[in-house]
């Protein structure tokens, strides 16, 4: 099905066919939705070329995810991790920002839809708005237990771990005890892990700061359904996740599935928890818009694609990230990082092809590895590309250091990352423990 949006039809008064830069002048036109790895990728592959590229984000950021838990934990502020996509692309003459929110596309007209009436038209459409949470149909879940997606999410985190910990100093100044602080992490993928042992490792250093506090009285809980956590690593890597979050304090559930959550309390299928703090990391679902381009979608959402990331039929159509099933080898290539810029860097340099008469090459995904942090030196690594290795510990948490410095977008970022980093390790404090707003 094609999808047009109710409020913008061809009659639409609010409709802008774009008399700016984005008339057709022969130049081809290029929409990139999404200024996330995928999209930033391919802009940067067309940036001072003859292509006109228009950035769609609703954000006007950037947003290094693989650091978010840092920003909820308090060991880095918004501003290390997010840069202004502008900043980013600035000085291309022929690349465009726009801070809109799609909610439309119709590509049999090659136009998309913004959310104030407008109508884009494009020649080539990059489409790369990734992925969000998934509830399993159970989103009255989501205001009790919040995902960690974005900066907004991150800093929602923050305010409530941050609350719970000035609830309870203030009962012990009233009272003379707190109740039981109970962090409780739904998931054991990557995300729930990484999450887990961030917050195992800087509850740690926030009982510094609050001094009424009962460390022993301030657990971290991961709930996994499945018998493993990190179900997608190799299997010494798995259980090396497993001893490296007990080591700090993390009690993990395997076997265990939520039934329900409701305000203070998760149940599941071996009892009810107390719970001061809940934070989802079970599952995710791909953007709403892959479904509009009217093809095969698969059970999460992402769209198929073919050898050239393209929905079959759709040549001039790229999906690229998190939102795109493509398989190599019989399997689909993981929605990290890795994929996302080795996708949306493919896009941009076929586009690239088919102005110069070029052929087009096939999609290939190089498997780099994958690496989850737990915590202060605490890591597993599967290092796969440029030589193969399997890490735990203290030289698997540096290599995920250097990483994730190296790829962060910025030089100031990365300068001011390592120093906050070394801020943090050398002197066992963490920075911004501020609760900012009440929603
Ligand atoms: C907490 C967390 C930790 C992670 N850690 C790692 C890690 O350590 N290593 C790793 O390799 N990967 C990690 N990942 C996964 C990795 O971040 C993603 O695979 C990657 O960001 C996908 O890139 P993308 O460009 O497809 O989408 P995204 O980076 O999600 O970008 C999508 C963009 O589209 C925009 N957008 C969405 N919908 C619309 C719309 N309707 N209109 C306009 N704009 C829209 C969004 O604002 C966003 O900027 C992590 C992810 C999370 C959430």
């Amino acid at each position: 099905m094609i999808m047009n949006t109710p409020q913008a039809s061809q009659s639409s008064p609010l409709i802008n066919r774009a008399p700016g830069p984005l008339k057709a002048t022969g130049r081809k036109r290029v929409l990139i939705i999404g200024g996330g790895f995928a999209g930033l990728n391919a802009a940067l592959q067309l940036k001072n070329t003859d292509a006109i590229v228009t950035i769609i984000d609703r954000k006007n950021h950037h947003t290094f995810q693989p650091l978010l838990y840092q920003v909820a934990t308090a060991t880095l502020t918004p501003a290390d991790i997010a840069q202004p996509i502008r900043n980013i692309v600035g000085q291309a003459d022929n690349i465009a920002v726009l801070m809109s929110e799609v909610n439309g596309i119709d590509s049999r007209t090659n136009c998309v839809h913004l959310s104030d009436g407008s109508l884009l038209d494009y020649d080539y459409l990059i489409l790369a708005t990734g992925a969000t949470h998934s509830y399993f149909g159970h989103d009255e879940w989501q205001p009790i237990a919040p995902g960690l997606k974005t900066v907004e999410d991150a800093l929602k985190i923050r305010r409530q771990v941050f609350t719970a910990f000035e609830a309870a100093e203030r009962e012990v100044l009233l009272r003379g005890h707190h109740k039981p602080l109970n962090f409780i992490v739904i998931g054991g993928g990557p995300t729930g892990v990484e999450l887990a042992g961030a917050l195992a490792d800087s509850c740690r250093l926030y009982c510094k700061n609050f001094r009424g506090i009962d460390a022993s009285k301030s657990r971290v809980l991961l709930i996994e359904a499945i018998p493993k956590i990190l179900a997608a690593y190799p299997d010494k890597l798995s259980a090396s996740a497993l001893e490296q979050l007990k080591q700090i304090g993390v009690e993990v559930m395997l076997n265990t599935q939520v039934t329900a959550i409701e305000p203070g309390l998760v149940r599941t299928n071996i009892g009810d928890l107390d719970a001061t703090v809940v934070l989802w990391a079970a599952g995710v679902k791909a953007s709403p818009l892959g479904k509009m381009l009217g093809g095969e979608i698969d059970k999460r959402g992402c769209v198929m694609v073919d050898a050239n990331l393209n929905p079959p039929g759709k040549p001039n159509v790229f999906v690229c990230g998190d939102l795109a099933h493509f398989e190599q080898d019989g399997k689909q290539v993981p929605g990290v990082a890795q994929t996302a810029i080795q996708m949306g860097t493919y896009a941009g340099q076929q586009i690239l092809a088919d102005m110069r008469g070029q052929a087009r090459k096939p999609f290939c995904y190089r498997d780099k590895g994958d690496m989850a942090t737990i915590g202060r030196m605490k890591a597993v690594a599967n290092i796969k590309w440029p030589f193969k290795a399997v890490i735990t510990g203290g030289p698997a948490w540096f290599s995920w250091l250097l990483i994730h410095v190296m790829f962060l977008v910025g030089f100031r970022n990365r300068f001011v990352v390592t120093l906050q980093w070394l801020w943090t390790f050398l002197g066992h404090k963490q920075g911004a423990q501020l609760i900012t707003d009440k929603n």
